[in-house]
This record gives C-alpha cells, structure tokens and sequence, in this order.
C-alpha cells in the first residue's frame, strides 16, 4: 500500500465576510479535495492539546501519530535538526527570527520576508558580537548563531550549565502582530538572558549595511532578534519502528521536515519550493509523484495557506488552496492508483485564522480515500462538513494508526 499526505498548512478557518460568508477551504476551487472527500470520508481531528501552543511543531507530531503531550519539547530544536546541527542532550535550541519591530511593536515577524542571502551576514555579525563563550554571563557554555532560511535562525547554547527550563516562557511573534513587545518578553529561568540578548541585537543590526541596502530598495529592515521556541532534544521513536512503513517529507519549512528528519523520514528538497506563497507547487507535486516509487508513505506540506492567514489575505488564501488541489493533490490522486493499493490524506496540522492573523487551537477538517475506505456520502472537503461528520480524533495522534490501519 502507498500512502500520501498533503499538509495546507493552516488552512482551516472561519466564514469570511469577504467571501461570502464562506470559509476559504468553501470559496476555493477545489474538485480534487472535494472529490477524495466524495470517495472517502471526511472528519475532524485535533492535533493541538490545550496545554500546548497550537502551531505546526505540535501539530504535525500529533498528525504523524505521536503524542506531543509525550514527546514535545519544544519548537528549535525541530528545527535544528532538519538544518542539520547537531544537539547534545543537555544543548538548547532557541528560535532566532528577525523581525521588524517599530515604535516598540511587533510590525512584521519576518523583516518582510528576508532573503537568505540578506539574513546570513546579519545573524553572522550578531554571532560575531554575541556569540562564543558565555562566561561573561556566568555561564560554562557558548552561544552560537546559526543562519537558516529567511527570518528562520538558529540560536543554540551549548553546555550542560544552561539556565532554562519547562518554565521559561517566550511569545511566538506572529502571535503578537502589530502588538507592543513589552508585553511579550521572555520570562522565567534565563528570560532574562534572552531579553538582553534581545536588547543588544539592536545597535548591531541598526548599523549593518544590509540593512542599509534594504532600506534604500524601500524594504523592512531586520532590527532585532526575537528568541522563543527554546527546547532541548526530544527522543522520538522512528516511524518506521512504530508503524512499519518508509516515509519521505516534501517541505520547505525547516519546522516541518525537522519533524520528518526525527522520525526517520527520508527529506526531499524541492527546486523552487519558498515556504511562501510564490512556492513552486507544481514542482512539490512532481517530486511528490517520484518519491512514491521507493517509500510506502509521502508527505507534501505547503506553507502557503498559513502565510496567507498570517498577512490577512483571504483571497491568496483561497488562490493557495486552488493551487494546492490542481498542481498537488490532482496530480498525487492520479498517480496513487499505478502503484496498486493507495490511500490519501488530506489535512491542515492546526488552524490559522484570517479573524486573528495568527494559529488557533480547535478541530481541523480532514479528507481520506482510498483502497479499503467506504464512501459516506459527504459532498466536499471543508469545516461545515467536517463538523456535521460522526469521525473524530479528539487526540489527533491516534488519525495515524487509523488511516493506516486495516
Ligand atoms: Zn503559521
């Protein structure tokens, strides 16, 4: 049996005023998704417990079948393993954006969607200045700044003194659009820490000349880090281990093929594939397609419906999700049955409201087809029929086991 499953990151949502009254999943385009929901059956799942911030770390732990009341220990060290920087048990891992904060409040969370090529030289001058021994700070370890994609960085403490734990509290900062950071900042054990690393970033960054050079071209400059997402290693179990079967991840979000990358799943990287909504959807369909011929199960996430929520653009909402279900969920759909017994799932890992700009907790609308699914009858993919579906995972962890089961 072949497996697909196609991640809208952050898709469901509420009815739009702008649209009609319609949810975007309603307004979009969408016959292939609809069709998988006529072959198969649509339901609800939930992949963010209470006690946890709903965004796509927790949430595709909890789609890829584990439970991350269990297993999560935090955003960054995610993330650092899908960038390939190795983590000691006692390391920390800390999420590093750049963002553009004006007048005190959070203006954009990624300094306009920095290129790599312009965030490099910044976080490479703040490691310069920040990072290195942290014996100026009473600390046995050291601090180094790594360059990811985009806004997306990497700040690792190394040693086995660090001063954070459970308690220590940060703000995703696309959480707090256009709110005063002062509200914000890091607490608890070593927040302190954070916030004045935080502080000093400034003047570094204020000088560079990239940031120079963007603000010439009339773009965001980055003006300072934003340290969150902190965490140790988690120690996962591999897929294969607890459910026999190959995987392979198509993602352009370091968050997200870090998950894949500790489960065991083989990353594919896709030419073209932003994380964004210019992402090249046709080529994550393509090298989603070849990926089927040597792994049982493949996993297609795009970013682009989670952006779209977090700029407040329910239009690219809409247009991301037509795109996703032409250039991505038709071609897999036509594809799947070559290969013998198939079956596709289609789900958002957590909810991104356009009301909010920013992710939500509650049930996501899911679609599966395939060999062994019996048709309910349910007329299109969306949260109105989900909703009205019988089928629920109130702990999403346990979807997996199901849509590969028997
Ligand atoms: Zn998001």
């Amino acid at each position: 049996m072949k497996y697909v499953i196609v991640i809208p990151d952050g898709c469901a949502d509420e009815p739009q005023a702008g649209l009609g009254g319609k949810t975007p999943l309603q307004a979009a385009r969408t016959p292939h998704m609809d069709r998988i929901a006529q072959l198969g059956v649509v339901g609800l799942s939930n992949n963010v417990p209470p006690s946890l911030t709903p965004a796509s770390d927790v949430a595709t732990l909890s789609l890829f079948g584990y439970d991350a009341l269990q297993v999560y220990t935090g955003r960054a060290p995610l993330e650092t393993a899908a960038m390939g920087i190795p983590l000691r048990p006692t390391d920390w891992a800390i999420r590093c954006n750049l963002v553009h904060v004006d007048q005190g409040q959070m203006r954009d969370f990624t300094s306009g969607h920095i290129t790599s090529e312009d965030g490099r030289p910044l976080i490479e001058a703040i490691n310069a200045q920040l990072g290195g021994s942290a014996a100026g700070w009473g600390f046995k370890g050291r601090f180094e700044f790594h360059a990811g994609v985009s806004y997306r960085n990497i700040l690792v403490y190394r040693g086995d003194d660090a001063p954070f734990t459970k308690d220590t509290k940060t703000q995703p900062p696309h959480d707090i659009p256009d709110r005063p950071i002062a509200d914000h900042l890091p607490q608890g054990p070593g927040g302190d820490l954070l916030r004045i690393l935080m502080e000093r970033s400034g003047p570094i960054l204020a000088s560079h000349p990239v940031n120079a050079a963007r603000k010439a071209r009339g773009e965001k400059p980055a003006s300072q880090i934003w340290l969150w997402g902190q965490g140790k290693p988690p120690s996962l179990t591999p897929f294969a281990e607890l459910y026999g079967k190959r995987g392979a991840i198509l993602s352009a979000v370091d968050l997200v093929r870090g998950v894949g990358v500790l489960l065991g799943w083989k990353r594919i990287d896709v030419p073209g594939a932003t994380g964004y909504l210019d992402t090249d959807y046709a080529a994550k369909g393509r090298y989603g397609i070849a990926a089927l011929a040597d792994h049982d199960l493949v996993c297609v996430h795009v970013e682009a419906p989670d952006e779209a929520s977090h700029e407040g653009l329910a239009d690219e909402k809409v247009k991301a999700l037509e795109r996703i279900d032409e250039h991505i969920v038709g071609p897999l759909l036509g594809a799947l049955p070559t290969h013998g017994d198939w079956r596709i799932l289609v789900s958002p890992d957590h909810r991104t409201t356009l009301r909010t700009r920013a992710h939500a907790h509650g049930a996501v609308p899911f679609a599966v087809a395939g060999t062994g699914v019996a048709p309910k009858g349910q007329p299109s993919y969306d949260e109105q029929v989900a909703a009205e579906s019988t089928l629920r995972f109130e702990r999403g962890h346990e979807l997996m086991p199901w849509f590969l089961g028997e």
